[in-house]
């Protein structure tokens, strides 16, 4: 993790950056852990159970509509998660071979019928490179559902009028999140059910990592100072 960005860190917030990619945080965090990969869950049910074997706990730690799939109907935490309506983003990243823009971390787009937030993706990694990230209105996510691909044109646009970006960038990706962000918040951080199964993310508040990792560490809390024997039945 590095320190930068701020030119004045007397007055404004210190900004950080995970030079070896965001999933370096967690693989830091794990080290001394069990920890195995590359298992896709298919069924929780009460018990809790997964995939049909036993398990002490299960948190399914993911956007509701995930959640909902892998949730057996007979487990009662299934009714936490259905039909909670959550809303999709297409993420267009853009990288130039120069700089049109002075660099700035990132803002947020009001009441535009493309964009939502750009980001400037040099700034926030402190390298300076010329690369942005845009997130789409979720009207436009929808209409390009079937080929996010579709959406880069209407943002290079909507990054010219706000940006003054006028030359073709070297390289873009689209990407769609189809569970982006819940459309409504919740008011509380976690839930741990009566039948072992628990739920935990960002849609346990406001839609942002700091939410996730603050509804992730209340809940292991929760349930290291239950322990899983003395979960509630
Ligand atoms: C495009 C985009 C950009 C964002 N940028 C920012 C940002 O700059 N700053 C910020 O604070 N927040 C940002 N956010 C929000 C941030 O990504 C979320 O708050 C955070 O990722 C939520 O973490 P989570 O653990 O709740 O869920 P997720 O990150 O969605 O993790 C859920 C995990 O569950 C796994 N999973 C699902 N089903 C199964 C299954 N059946 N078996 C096994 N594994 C499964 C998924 O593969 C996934 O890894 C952004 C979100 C999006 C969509």
């Amino acid at each position: 993790m590095v320190e930068h960005g701020r030119r004045d860190r007397a007055s404004g917030p210190v900004r950080y950056s995970a030079p070896g990619g965001l999933s370096s945080l967690v693989t830091d965090l794990a080290t001394g852990l069990a920890v195995a990969c590359g298992h896709e869950v298919r069924r929780v049910g009460p018990g809790p159970s997964v995939d049909g074997g036993p398990a002490d706990a299960v948190v399914l730690a993911m956007p509701d509509p995930q959640a909902a799939r892998l949730l057996d109907p007979a487990s009662p935490t299934a009714a936490q998660v259905a039909g909670r309506e959550w809303t999709p983003v297409v993420a267009v990243a853009a990288g130039w071979a120069g700089r049109e823009w002075a660099p700035f971390p990132a803002a947020f787009v009001n009441d535009h019928p493309v964009l939502t937030i750009v980001a400037d993706d040099g700034d926030r990694r402190g390298d300076g490179a010329p690369v942005l990230v845009a997130h789409t209105t979720a009207a436009l996510a929808r209409k390009h559902a079937a080929d996010p691909a579709g959406a880069v044109a209407p943002v290079l646009a909507a990054l010219r009028d706000l940006l003054g970006v006028t030359a073709a960038p070297a390289w873009t990706v689209a990407h769609l999140w189809p569970a982006a962000s819940p459309a409504q918040p919740r008011d509380r951080p976690f839930h741990l059910g009566a039948d072992g199964v628990a739920l935990a993310g960002d849609g346990w508040g406001s839609p942002r990592i700091e939410t996730a990792w603050r509804s992730g560490t209340l809940l292991a809390r929760a349930l290291t100072r239950s322990g899983p024997e003395q979960l509630p039945s």
